[in-house]
């Protein structure tokens, strides 16, 4: 007897919410935190250390039959890896494994094992995998936070290529999505700034701190005037030298870290600019603040003067006349603001091109490469309050909940239909009407939003109030009755009211021209670099040609520039059609409670995902389906060995008789296929091992 508590829960005979909330709680009491539903993994996080990633369980998974251990991450790494490589029966080389749930359920945590454990399968042991390890401090320093969800919360989304020839990885290439810039210059009550700000505060020494110019820690206001206590200011010392040990295993040079380094503390003496009125209408820099203005401008490379011009006033030419606006207040502090973000948000993109430069596969062009790909990106999200990089948000967990039912259900049930399979019709929620409410062209929200964009005079009202005249009808969309611009989107996980308060801001993302020139002009070179440089769609950097010429109305930009909303979709189609001509491997990461609290499951919370996560039909789908499909000749082929007569016509027939001479039963004949249970395969594989 299994015990009471199944391994597979597609394997549950009496299936439902409840008995499935049940088994998970179980096995989670006796710290077994990972399940399988067919050949979807199900991570709870534990919340505290478990032995289940010490060497000798990473060598037990390698090349192992998945039934005879229990789920672990490590054999979804192991079954990406075979496959890759063509040693399970079908499918393309190419794979993705999609990492899903919510802030902090274990995504992260997920996609490193994964890395490591796939780094021990190819034996890498070379320089090149030392690199590919390194990359994620790397990226978790300048990306990750401290949230009130998540201590560690990334707050960026990523998808890590990992390029193989034959057995052995060559190369890498990470994707990175919407970082959340607005943390730079604000954070909510018990959240915090990235870490990298108080790693370079602790661990940097007396020398260099002086070189770059940076002060007590408690003084930033970007900071809200917090640090740590001596416990934890030791551990961000002790994380910044493994941060420095990985920029230099990458490959960076000492200067681009020093520049690196220069403009973090630019970015935090910025924060500090403080602006007074006067009787005129010019605004006035005093005091202390006059201070901070000199340091930002040593420590970003450019003159006290301009930079102070570039945060008063805006220069706008308008037929072919210069025509200069002095800021108020409140504009000079937006201004301020959006420099922190817009070098912090630089420096970041600039970081990931530079890995995907290090990383990339030096082979020959025409060498093949096969590619297992890693997705860890934020979940759904539902706050008191939804902005702009909510709606971009979901709309990626919108399209991965298409890309995983179309995986699972439809492609299942079309093939069972189109082969004459007997098979009761599933329903489930299709979401295509929410992904077209949004991205349909011409009349989608993002293209709306786009159309708005351009125009410099419309107000966020008037974007929602296009919205409520193109949209009252849809189902998936409800005009909200308010003084403020907000409008509700029914979206599979359920009801989010958006506050379209900032969006056409937030979508178009520009730069006054007069601060670009500003940095492009500044003697720190990355600095200038970086301001000089486009970041193409694929991440990396361009140089632009020339300096392009002014427009007439440059309110924003000087170079046409794609608006955000049109950027993350064209990234996210990017992503799907690679994801649509791979082998998918699912990990749906689950969070306990939300104390964050090891031992402790707060059913509410858990039947919550296994819902919007779409469980529960998986579990339905899976313990019903075929998830192994091979043609005839494709199975005579690799299986008429069972017969010993290896000129067998590749035909239904021969197949057949293969088969009855097992004693595998289950599957099914269509009219050009077999038809498998997942576990089927590995009782194929069992008899051909016997046979030698
Ligand atoms: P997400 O990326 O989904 O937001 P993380 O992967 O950052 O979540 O996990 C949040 C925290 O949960 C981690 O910092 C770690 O403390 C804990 N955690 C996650 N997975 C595990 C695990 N397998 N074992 C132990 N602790 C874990
Ligand atoms: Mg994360």
């Amino acid at each position: 007897m299994e015990g009471v508590f199944h391994e597979d829960l597609a394997a549950l005979s009496d299936l439902d919410e409840q008995s499935l909330l049940e088994s998970l709680s179980q096995r989670f009491k006796q710290d077994r935190i990972y399940t399988y539903i067919g050949d979807i993994l199900v991570a709870i996080n534990p919340f505290k250390y478990l032995p289940l990633y010490v060497k000798e369980v990473s060598e037990r998974y390698k090349y192992h039959e998945k039934s005879k251990l229990p789920p672990h991450i490590f054999a979804v790494a192991d079954r990406a890896y075979q496959s890759m490589m063509g040693r399970l029966a079908t499918g393309p080389r190419n794979q993705c494994i999609v990492i899903s749930g919510e802030s902090g359920a274990g995504k992260t945590e997920s996609t490193k094992l994964l890395l490591r454990q796939i780094m021990e399968l190819c034996r890498a042991n070379s320089q090149l995998e030392q690199q590919i390890l390194q990359v994620n401090p790397l990226l978790e320093a300048f990306g990750n936070a401290q949230t009130v969800m998540n201590d560690n919360s990334s707050r960026f989304g990523k998808y890590i290529q990992l390029r193989f020839h034959n057995s052995s990885v060559k190369g890498a290439k990470i994707n990175e999505y919407l970082l959340e810039k607005s943390r730079v210059v604000h954070q909510d009550e018990g959240e915090r700034n990235f870490h990298i700000f108080y790693c370079m505060l602790a661990g940097i020494s007396p020398d260099d701190k002086d070189m770059y110019g940076l002060l007590d820690p408690t003084q930033y206001r970007y900071l809200n005037g917090r640090y740590g206590s001596e416990d934890i200011v030791r551990k961000w010392g002790e994380k910044y030298s493994e941060v420095c040990n990985a920029m230099d295993m990458v490959g960076f040079q000492e200067q681009e870290k020093v520049d690196m380094m220069t403009i973090l503390a630019g970015i935090l003496s910025l924060g500090n600019i403080m602006f007074e009125p006067t009787e005129t209408d010019v605004l006035r820099v005093t005091g202390k603040s006059m201070g901070w203005l000199k340091a930002t401008a040593g420590q970003f490379g450019v003159q006290e003067e301009e930079l102070l011009r570039s945060l008063t006033c805006t220069l706008s030419v308008t037929r072919g006349e210069a025509i200069r606006r002095l800021h108020n207040q409140q504009q000079a502090e937006d201004a301020r603001d959006s420099i922190a973000k817009v070098a912090y948000g630089r420096v970041f993109g600039w970081i990931v091109s530079k890995v995907n430069e290090l990383l990339a596969p030096n082979v020959d062009f025409d060498v093949e490469l096969n590619e297992i790909g890693i997705l860890d990106i934020f979940g759904f999200e539902n706050f008191a309050v939804n902005r702009f990089e909510q709606l971009c948000i979901n709309l990626a967990n919108e399209q991965l909940q298409y890309f995983f039912n179309h995986h699972i259900f439809l492609m299942e049930q079309n093939e069972y239909k189109e082969e004459g399979i007997e098979w009761e019709t599933i329903s489930f929620k299709d979401n295509k009407p929410i992904l077209d409410l949004i991205l349909t062209k011409p009349i989608g929200i993002l293209s709306l939003l786009d159309e708005q964009s351009a125009f410099p005079q419309a107000s966020d009202r008037d974007f929602v109030d296009k919205l409520n005249s193109k949209f009252k009808s849809s189902p998936h969309y409800e005009v909200v009755r308010s003084r403020s611009p907000l409008f509700t989107v029914v979206h599979y996980a359920g009801k989010v009211q958006y506050n379209g308060g900032g969006f056409l801001e937030m979508n178009r993302d520009t730069i006054p021209a007069s601060i670009r020139d500003l940095f492009i002009n500044s003697v720190t070179p990355l600095l200038s670099v970086l301001f000089a440089a486009t970041i193409s769609r694929t991440g990396t950097l361009m140089p632009r040609k020339a300096k392009v010429m002014q427009k007439a109305d440059d309110n924003f930009n000087s170079t046409r520039k794609q608006s955000v909303g049109a950027q993350f979709k064209h990234s996210l189609a990017v992503l799907m059609e690679k994801m649509f001509v791979a082998s998918p491997h699912f990990v749906r990461c689950i969070k306990p409670n939300g104390n964050k609290l090891p031992d402790q499951v707060d059913n509410k919370r858990v039947m919550d995902q296994l819902r919007y996560n779409g469980l529960l039909e998986t579990i339905r789908i899976r313990r019903d389906g075929f998830s192994w499909r091979p043609s005839f000749k494709e199975f005579a082929q690799r299986y008429n060995i069972l017969l010993i007569k290896p000129d067998l016509p590749l035909t239904k027939e021969s197949c057949l008789s293969i088969l009855n001479t097992t004693e595998i039963h289950g599957w099914k004949c269509g009219s050009s296929r077999l038809f498998f249970k997942y576990w089927h395969q590995e009782e194929l594989s069992r008899l051909l091992e016997r046979l030698g």
